[in-house]
């Protein structure tokens, strides 16, 4: 089975078009939550992704527009954004978010926003967040998203001082999922933020058991123009330029 893995499209419709057109055909998508929040096109990314064979996970941001949480550690900006989507989504799009699980195990992976620890909100920014995460999931492979940075963390039990290292994604070849246990991020399709403005997404070939990482332009001066046009916080708009 080919997957295609994505996280946080956070409302880019343009972004997301241009991952399913690269992406070629796929069997199943596995959506790592944050559909919404930030972008201006928040029923119509739902929309397309109810839409394909898939299965999806809650993220941060999505809860936020369910207004299942305080928007209150959200930066004025995401909250802005937060507050708008949630007025904009329909109550079908919306009853779709509520029912989406917090975590779920699809063959040998766990799939969860944050953390398999906190799965809506723990961000694995470092070797040391990412070794006491190894103890929260039961499975070989786990996919994260959340902090919109493609990363591999790998579990290295046999050494005592530094039981996790990282594996820096290469777009150059497919990596073959061997035997260790790997927390892997595929980054986000709409709102990267290691300094490269394309989406980026993932295949997982579940026979080969490879997996592949990829990155796409799209076109984001159609998203830009969108959120002017929704009067969408500048910054959030600029950022998406620099891929920050
Ligand atoms: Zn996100």
């Amino acid at each position: 089975m080919r997957y295609l893995i994505i996280s946080d499209i956070h409302s880019n419709l343009a972004a997301f078009e241009a991952v399913l057109a690269d992406a070629g055909s796929f069997d199943k998508v596995w959506c790592l939550g944050d559909v919404v929040g930030y972008g201006p096109d928040p029923n119509e990314c739902v929309e397309r992704l109810r839409d394909l064979p898939h299965v999806c996970v809650v993220g941060n941001h999505d809860w936020a527009a369910l207004g299942n949480m305080d928007t209150e550690d959200f930066n004025p900006d995401a909250k802005r954004a937060c507050l708008w989507t949630r007025e904009q989504l329909s109550p079908s799009n919306l009853e779709y978010l509520k029912a989406l699980p917090k975590s779920l195990v699809e063959g040998g992976f766990t799939l969860v926003h944050g953390s398999p620890r906190h799965s809506v909100w723990e961000y694995i920014l470092n070797l040391s967040i990412a070794e006491a995460n190894f103890e929260y999931f039961d499975t070989r492979f786990c996919f994260v998203g959340h902090t919109h940075v493609p990363i591999i963390y790998r579990h290295r039990p046999e050494n005592p001082k530094q039981a996790c290292d990282t594996l820096i994604p290469s777009l150059d070849a497919p990596l073959v999922l061997g035997q260790d246990r790997l927390i892997i991020n595929p980054g986000s399709v709409g709102q990267p933020r290691d300094g490269d403005s394309r989406a980026s997404y993932a295949i997982l070939d579940s026979d080969e058991l490879t997996l592949e990482y990829r990155r796409i332009s799209y076109p984001i001066e159609i998203t830009q123009a969108r959120m002017v046009e929704k009067g969408l916080p500048v910054r959030l708009i600029i950022r998406l330029g620099f891929g920050w």
